[in-house]
């Protein structure tokens, strides 16, 4: 028995939707399942549109296609995320320029502020050039690490002031909101021009693999679709207006992406409420520390992570493989960008708290499938194979 990391939870509606698409005939990447799941995500998110795709990276593709991102221009991104945004950076032929996180694991507002006014001097088009590198830099891409919100409304602001494009990689958040100018919650990737999310497996709702882009202009969303079609102008000769993609969602995976968002509360619930736990049961350990949510936002606590705090190193790759075999999951935090051999040769912008905290996390088991006792379980074992290795 393996307490899993984050594995899908396929209780509901999943088999019956699947059936019923199926039995429609209509499981190719048109059709009523994709627009009901796409209406339907649009209205969770409270936005008037979105476009299914393939997968979460398929959304950063396409945003920065239609963010005027050229090749050669820069586009500021965490060194502290998964690798798929960075790869979108370089299909289409920016670069890269690597941020630093904060305490909560996401992009530090400040030393952005500070790198757009002190690194870079206005370009004839307004837009920021990298005086180190003389490229303009035309996009940020703010990534909601685990789940918890980045500080979107002073990101968007900064954005705004420099003229630059904001993309939210909110690939882990969905269900997550930060604090707008009343009180009210937004959804993250609701403020940015464009948001990204993923239906991968291990993500809080999976079609097996897929992706939605949301956005502010409805035009630019439709070229989104667009393309995504092999930008397709003439159905009956196959008339083709442009270079475009095979990003379409399919009917099949839409159909499952419905059972699931139908869930998608509840997977937030039990999420949460495993994150509150953990923090409980670790808030007697000197050395531990969980890496909590943000203040003024709402977090849909996707990934609990620790943070072994303290002088004494902690073999993470040794803490992790035994672990699993004492039947717990926990993954540390991905390897650094701007230490990834692609990326070895673009800027980083002064990475000292990634650095500082890359090798001292750990994610711990936060499937919402999961019972209270399994949680307990976990924290169990992980402070005693702490307190083991401590004494060795
Ligand atoms: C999962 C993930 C993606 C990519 O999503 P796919 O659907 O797997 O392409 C992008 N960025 C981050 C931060 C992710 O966690």
């Amino acid at each position: 028995m393996m307490i899993p990391l984050s594995i899908p939870c396929l209780q509901g509606n999943e088999k019956k939707y699947l059936n019923e698409c199926l039995d429609s005939g209509w499981v190719s990447s048109a059709g009523p399942w994709v627009n009901r799941f796409e209406k339907e995500f649009a209205s969770y998110l409270g936005v008037s549109d979105a476009v299914s795709l393939t997968s979460g990276t398929a959304a950063l593709h396409l945003a920065l296609l239609l963010s005027d991102v050229k090749p050669g221009d820069e586009v500021l991104v965490p060194t502290l995320t998964f690798i798929a945004p960075v790869n979108t950076i370089r299909y289409i032929g920016a670069h890269p320029v690597f941020m630093d996180c904060d305490d909560y694991l996401n992009l530090d507002t400040q030393k952005v502020a500070e790198f757009l006014e002190k690194e870079c001097i206005p370009g004839t088009d307004g837009k920021p050039i990298n005086r180190k590198s003389g490229r303009r830099v035309s996009a940020i891409i703010p990534v909601h690490i685990f789940g918890h919100p980045c500080d979107l409304r002073s990101l968007r602001e900064i954005s705004d002031q420099h003229g630059i494009r904001m993309i939210e990689d909110a690939t882990e958040s969905l269900g997550s909101s930060v604090g707008s100018n009343g009180n009210d919650l937004v959804r993250t990737g609701t403020v940015g021009h464009f948001g990204c999310f993923s239906f991968n497996g291990n993500k809080i709702i999976t079609t097996g693999g897929g992706g939605m882009l949301v956005g502010q202009n409805l035009d630019t969303l439709k070229k989104a679709r667009y393309l995504s079609t092999q930008a397709k102008d003439d159905e009956i000769f196959f008339e083709h207006g442009e270079v475009g993609y095979n990003y379409r969602l399919t009917s099949i995976q839409a159909a499952l992406g419905i059972a699931q968002l139908e869930q998608i509360d509840g997977f937030v619930k039990r999420k949460r409420l495993f994150h509150k736990l953990y923090r409980e049961l670790f808030s007697d350990s000197s050395w531990a520390h969980i890496i909590g949510e943000p203040p003024g936002t709402y977090s849909n606590c996707w990934l609990t992570t620790l943070e072994f705090k303290g002088d004494r190193r902690v073999n993470l790759r040794k803490f992790v493989e035994v672990l699993q075999l004492r039947g717990i999951q926990t993954r540390p935090v991905w390897k650094l960008n701007h230490q990834q051999r692609p990326f070895l040769d673009y800027q980083g912008y002064r990475l000292d708290n990634a650095e500082r905290l890359y090798p001292r996390l750990l994610s711990l088991p936060s499937s919402s499938h999961l019972t209270e006792k399994e949680i307990e379980e976990v924290a169990i074992q992980v402070k005693s194979l702490y307190e083991e290795t401590a004494t060795h």
